[in-house]
């Protein structure tokens, strides 16, 4: 009768192999042993936590079904969980979760852990994809990008509360209530760059943490290979490992079923024993379509923070620090007709700053508005052309010697008023703002103001010779903008 539980277990394996497909068998039956069969109740031995979860999540029916077909109604399946990994220089510390399965509840309260003399030999051993047996945690490259900084990313409003966040949890990872972090914004307004800054903010600081950057797609592929080559306990225990993980674009595991479930498990594991998260995504958890509940609401857990797109003085600095990091210099109007020309896309913004460095090295020319101009002008043909209210006050300002903050001002003096007005009535001409918006970014005015000033700026234009000439110039340093 000694091997009673391999019997049971072989007319199982019999049952279950019917049952599902034999992938599915292969990469979750195939490698657990049975212990022992005590009173009915039979030990599997499965070889991590995460194993241990899967079968519970996905085959506990057909496991009821199966034991209670072999053992009868008083059968039960007990779980013996060996943490044998690659990673911890074979001295692996066998253990034993007994947990009473087919019970849900063993999922939500943790398995009760008790100290097991178990037989060593868990079965086959498998390639890491990932890690060389017996490498240290230290020697996970973590994928980090070393410009990609916080001192290379700029401050402004449109990401205040996201780099305060971000900066928080690199000197603190996984102890502040942002965890998970996620950031989002649309693409090209500095997630990736900002998810970097931390992973090299915790390595600054705690240089012995484990920090890993990946992008969903990578992880989706280290996942779909790990499954083809049978060794899911690898790529699980890798991902164990790591005290901060950074999943880029985590929008792409729409649709993905298998790598969400997956992904669940290393999330709650991470989470559970205090280690970082942070995620990146083009939207917000609620609009999030194509991911499943319950990855949804851990989403939410910690902050969601986002990115806005840069208002114009931000998008100056961010263009001149730049060109002081690569040494190079650019006139300032240049600087500003760049900033002002591309307005919703930080990337696309110094790709024209770069078009214009390399066409004025390779031609030997000077940068002037013009080349400038020339080279927006292909970069931005795809996309209209837009002067925002910001450009219309600074060139009103230039032209008139008045400082932005003059003309945003309440005072009514006149020829901040006029400014003020030839700015409302140029906004209103060449931006799809409505007049309330105009209003309200221009001296906080009501939209009848704006109405009003563009009247005015009708009837001094048919009446006031030098009016007439401060508007054509204005207009045509406008025109050429479009
Ligand atoms: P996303 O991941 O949101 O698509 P990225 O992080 O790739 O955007 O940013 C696009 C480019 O803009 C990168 O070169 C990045 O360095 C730069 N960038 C974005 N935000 C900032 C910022 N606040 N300061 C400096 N550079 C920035
Ligand atoms: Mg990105």
């Amino acid at each position: 009768m000694d091997n009673l539980h391999e019997k049971v277990w072989f007319r199982c394996l019999n049952v279950i192999k019917d049952n599902i497909p034999l992938n599915s068998y292969n990469t979750w039956f195939a490698p657990i042993k049975p212990v022992k069969l005590d009173n009915h109740v039979l030990t599997i031995q499965v070889p991590s936590q995460f194993f241990y979860e899967w079968l519970e999540e996905h085959y506990i029916e057909l496991l009821k079904k199966t034991i209670r077909k072999e053992l009868g109604k008083n059968g039960r399946l007990e779980y013996s969980i060996v943490m044998d990994s690659a990673y911890n220089n074979n001295q692996s510390k066998p253990y034993t979760v007994n947990a009473p399965t087919l019970n849900r509840k063993a999922l939500k309260n943790p398995p009760v852990t008790m100290p097991l003399d178990l037989n060593k030999d868990t079965g086959k051993t498998v390639p890491n994809p990932f890690i060389i047996p017996g490498l240290k945690k230290l020697n996970i490259h973590p994928q980090l990008i070393e410009s990609y900084n916080f001192e290379n990313f700029v401050q402004g409003d449109c990401n205040r509360l996201a780099r305060s966040a971000g900066i928080a949890v690199g000197q603190n990872p996984g102890k502040t209530s942002f965890n998970p972090l996620l950031i989002y914004s649309a693409s090209g307004l500095g997630k990736t760059h900002l998810a970097h800054a931390i992973g090299i903010e915790v390595k600054n600081n705690f240089p012995e943490k484990t920090v890993l950057y990946v992008s969903c797609e990578q992880f989706t592929n280290q996942f779909i290979d790990a499954v083809k080559n049978n060794n899911q306990n690898d790529f699980i225990h890798f991902y164990q490992m790591i005290d901060v993980l950074i999943v880029d674009d985590i929008h792409a595991l729409a649709g993905k079923p298998g790598t969400q479930d997956v992904f669940f498990h290393i999330f709650n594991q991470l989470h559970q024993s205090g280690k970082q998260i942070i995620i990146t995504s083009d939207q917000p958890p609620v609009e999030m379509k194509g991911i499943e509940p319950r990855l949804l609401s851990r989403f939410k857990w910690g902050l969601s923070a986002d990115l806005q797109i840069p208002e114009f003085e931000t998008r100056i600095s961010i263009l001149n620090k730049k060109l002081y990091n690569d040494g190079v210099e650019m006139p300032q109007n240049v600087v500003e007709l760049i900033a002002s020309s591309i307005t919703s896309n930080i990337r696309e913004m110094e790709g024209a700053l770069i078009s214009i460095l390399a066409q004025s090295s390779m031609n030997k020319k000077e940068i002037t508005i013009e080349l400038a101009n020339n080279i927006i002008q292909k970069f931005v043909k795809s996309t209209p052309r837009e002067i925002t209210i910001e450009y219309i006050q600074k060139v009103v300002g230039d032209y008139f010697d008045i400082p932005v903050d003059k003309i945003n001002s309440k005072t009514r003096k006149r020829e901040i008023v006029q400014a003020r007005q030839l700015a409302m009535y140029f906004s209103k001409t060449y931006t799809k703002n409505s007049l309330a918006a105009i209003g309200s970014k221009l001296g906080n005015k009501d939209h009848a103001t704006v109405l009003h000033a563009c009247k005015t700026v009708k009837n001094l234009y048919d009446t006031d010779r030098s009016f007439k000439k401060h508007f054509d110039e204005l207009n045509d340093s406008l025109k050429i903008r479009l």
